[in-house]
C-alpha cells in the first residue's frame, strides 16, 4: 500500500476541538494524520488517493492504558515462565493489550522478588513492538506481616524503609521514570495476594516530613511524581506534601476532591481494585470529572477484582488483563453521559487524558493534522457503547494496520 490513503468512515471522534465528524474521513500520509474532515471534502480534493472503507464503523483515538504491570508481574502471574522466557510471555501480554484496541500503554517497573532485571531489560523487550510503552519507576511496599520493600533499581533484591528514603536511590528511580505513574507506594499494597496474606495492606508507609522529602528530590529533577495512595489519611499526606498524580485515591473523602482539584491534583482511577480499600466507583469518577480534575481510566492488570465490586461482574478467581479496559470503564462513561457529557468528554478518559498524563499528547490520544496515525476501527465508541474486544475491527498503529479482525 502507498503511503498516503484515506480512511472513510461513520463518525470520527475526534477527542480534539473538531468533536466527533459525521461522514467524516482521515488523509493519512507516512504514518501521522495529513488531514480530518468530511469524506465528501477529501473525497474532491484527492480524488486519485486510495480509499480505505470503513463507512459502517466508528473510529477513535487508539485507547491509552496508563497504569499497568504487564511486563514485570503478569508474566510469573499468568506463565510457567524462566528468567528466558519472561519477556516471550511479556510480549504476548502485550499484543493482547494491542488487539484491545490499546496503542499505548504505562507500565510500572516496581522491583520483584522474582525478576532480576534492569529498567533497560524492560525497554528493550518493548522497543520494536508497534506500541508505545512509557515507563514509571517506582519503589513498592507489600503489606505482609513483615513489610517487604522494593525499588525499580534495586532489581530483585529487597530493601529496607531506610533505602526507600534515602537520597541517592530516590534519586536514581526519579532520573529512570518517564512520567508520574505510581513512583511510591504511601500505602502498603496488597498486590496480588489474599487478606490474609496482607494483614498490613493499608498500612501508610511515610511520614509527611519524608514524603515531601522525596516529592522533593522529584521537582528538582523537573518531573512530576505519582504516588499508590488509598483512605484519608494517606491522601492527606501526598496532597499535603505536593504529590502531582494520585494512583486510585480509593477512599477520597469530598473536601479532599475539592483540594486536589486546588492543587491542580491528576488522578488515575483503577475501578476493579489496586489497593486496601474499595475501588473507584462511577459516582466517585463523575466527582473528579465535575471538578475539573483531568482523570484517567486503568486497569492496574494483571488484578484480581476487589471482593465485592457492585459495578462491575467478574468472576471470583479470575485475573483481569487490560483486555477487561472497555468493560471496566464502561459503567462511569455511561454515568458521564447521562450527566449530559459530550462522547469526547467521556472517551477522554482512556485516551486524551492519559497521554497527557504521560506527557504524549502531542503524539497521540487524540486523532487531528500532525499526530500519530494511532486509531481503533470499532462497532462503536469504545468504553462507551462497547465493552467486548471482538466489537473492535481494526488497530492502526502510525499508519500500519496492526490488528485486523
Ligand atoms: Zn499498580
Amino acid at each position: 500500500m502507498d503511503n498516503k490513503y484515506i480512511i472513510k468512515a461513520k463518525k470520527i471522534v475526534t477527542v480534539s476541538e473538531l468533536g466527533s465528524v459525521k461522514d467524516g474521513a482521515l488523509l493519512i500520509n507516512n504514518g501521522i494524520i495529513a488531514e480530518i474532515s468530511k469524506w465528501e471534502d477529501i473525497r474532491v480534493k484527492y480524488p486519485e488517493i486510495d480509499v480505505i472503507d470503513y463507512s459502517n464503523f466508528i473510529i477513535t483515538p487508539g485507547l491509552v492504558e496508563c497504569h499497568t504491570h504487564l511486563l514485570e508481574f503478569a508474566p510469573t502471574s499468568l506463565y510457567p515462565v524462566t528468567q528466558d522466557t519472561h519477556f516471550l510471555a511479556g510480549q504476548m501480554i502485550i499484543f493482547k493489550a494491542l488487539s484491545s484496541g490499546i496503542t499505548a500503554l504505562g507500565e510500572q517497573v516496581c522491583g520483584h522478588p522474582l525478576c532480576d532485571f534492569s529498567i533497560e531489560d524492560y525497554r528493550n523487550a518493548v522497543e520494536a513492538l508497534p506500541i508505545d510503552v512509557s515507563f514509571a519507576t517506582t519503589s513498592i511496599s507489600i503489606g505482609f506481616e513483615q513489610l517487604a520493600h522494593f525499588t525499580s533499581v534495586t532489581k530483585s533484591r529487597a530493601v529496607t524503609k531506610a533505602d526507600l528514603i534515602d537520597s541517592s536511590i530516590v534519586r536514581e528511580i526519579a532520573r529512570n521514570s518517564d512520567y508520574p505513574g505510581e513512583n511510591i507506594f504511601i500505602n502498603a499494597t496488597p498486590a496480588n495476594f489474599t487478606a490474609t496474606e496482607v494483614p498490613r495492606a493499608g498500612e501508610v508507609i511515610y511520614s509527611l516530613e519524608e514524603l515531601k522529602h522525596i516529592s522533593n528530590i522529584y521537582h528538582q529533577l523537573g518531573k512530576r511524581i505519582g504516588a499508590h495512595v488509598a483512605g484519608e489519611s494517606g491522601i492527606e499526606g501526598a496532597l499535603e506534601a505536593g504529590i502531582d498524580v494520585l494512583h486510585h485515591a480509593h477512599g477520597i473523602t469530598d473536601e479532599q476532591i475539592k483540594k486536589a482539584a486546588n492543587n491542580k491534583v491528576e488522578i488515575v482511577a483503577t475501578p476493579i481494585g489496586g489497593t486496601h480499600l474499595q475501588p473507584n466507583s462511577p459516582e466517585n469518577i463523575l466527582q473528579f470529572v465535575k471538578h475539573n480534575i483531568p482523570v484517567s481510566i486503568s486497569t492496574d492488570a494483571y488484578l484480581p477484582p476487589f471482593e465485592e465490586i457492585p459495578w462491575a461482574t467478574f468472576p471470583k478467581g479470575t485475573i483481569v488483563g487490560p483486555d477487561a479496559l472497555m468493560l471496566i470503564s464502561h459503567p462511569s462513561m455511561q454515568l458521564l453521559k447521562q450527566n449530559g457529557y459530550d462522547e469526547n468528554t467521556i472517551l477522554a478518559l482512556i485516551t486524551l487524558n492519559p497521554a497527557r498524563l504521560m506527557g504524549k499528547e502531542k503524539q497521540f490520544g487524540s486523532l487531528k493534522a500532525g499526530l500519530e496515525a494511532n486509531f481503533v476501527v470499532a462497532e462503536g465508541i469504545p468504553g462507551l457503547e462497547i465493552k467486548e474486544v471482538d466489537q473492535i475491527k481494526a488497530v492502526y498503529y502510525k499508519g500500519k494496520q496492526v490488528i485486523k479482525r
